[in-house]
């Protein structure tokens, strides 16, 4: 169908060329996957909802001074991005004790930390993405230390950000992910944020009932995951502007499948 060229398919993403040097195509799709790749499956619509919340989050990112690699959305499921050199590394923030961090310490969920956290992980499917400290990260010269400096920095400025505004629409920001990337200016190169953020790495719960409204429905088997990513989408009230239509193009596809 398409004519561009094709770099990379990710589990979430299709990273396209983009129409000019140094840009790509970020192309949401609806296939979900946990636990390493092991669990597969597919959210009806989440494709055209994180493409949303992405681009009202690193927008509002950008408006504080995040330095970040989205430019703009070019239709329901695309947006156009800086081209960077990935920086191999998950950096997860945390707020309260959750998920594999809950396993690994044996706080019980739903904790809430003395005060924030960031782990790393390297990213490295075949590995299942281990959890390393600074110190592997300076002896394999993953990022320097000045980068790890820009990108911890980030991190808590973005998580300060990102608390605030999720509570103001009643939801509790647990954890999330970030990825960075480098882009090069002659012999100098700055970090800035890349990948996507949306509730495929963040968990996000309901302030007052509790409620998952992330990826651990899909991961948990809990259902509803549909439900829950537009719930988030319609609380920041990204889904508003042409918004009606694609909640009724996806809300049409489901009764459709239902009724197969
Ligand atoms: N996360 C992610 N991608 C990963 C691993 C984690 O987006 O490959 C996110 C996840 O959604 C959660 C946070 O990072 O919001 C912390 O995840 P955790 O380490 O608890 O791992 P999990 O329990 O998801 O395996």
């Amino acid at each position: 169908m398409s004519r561009r060229r094709q770099i990379y398919e990710g589990k979430a993403k299709i990273l396209y060329e983009g129409p000019e040097p140094g840009t790509i195509i970020q192309y949401f799709k609806d296939d979900a996957t946990a636990f390493n790749a092991q669990k597969k499956g597919t959210i009806n619509g989440k494709g055209v909802i994180n493409n949303r919340i992405s681009e009202f989050v690193f927008t509002r990112l950008s408006h504080i001074g995040i330095p970040t690699h989205f430019i703009r959305r070019l239709n329901m499921r695309e947006q156009l991005v800086r081209q960077v050199e990935i920086i191999p590394l998950e950096v997860v923030v945390r707020n309260v004790a959750a998920g594999s961090l809950s396993k690994r310490l044996g706080i019980e969920e739903g904790e809430p930390l003395p005060h924030t956290l960031i782990e790393y992980y390297y990213k490295d499917d075949a590995l299942g993405d281990p959890l390393i400290a600074e110190e592997h990260i300076a002896c394999f010269g993953w990022a320097s230390n000045e980068e790890m400096q820009d990108m911890s920095a980030m991190a808590i400025r973005i998580n300060d950000f990102m608390v605030g505004m999720f509570a103001a629409v009643g939801i509790r920001l647990v954890d999330f992910k970030l990825e960075f990337g480098r882009i090069w200016d002659g012999d100098y190169s700055r970090v800035i944020l890349a990948d996507e953020i949306s509730p495929d790495g963040c968990r996000l719960w309901d302030i007052a009932s509790g409620e998952k409204l992330d990826k651990d429905r899909f991961r948990r088997d809990l259902g509803g995951e549909e439900d829950a990513y537009q719930e988030v989408a319609r609380r920041l009230g990204v889904l508003q502007e042409d918004g009606p239509s694609e909640v009724a193009d996806i809300n049409l596809h489901r009764k459709l499948r239902g009724k197969k």
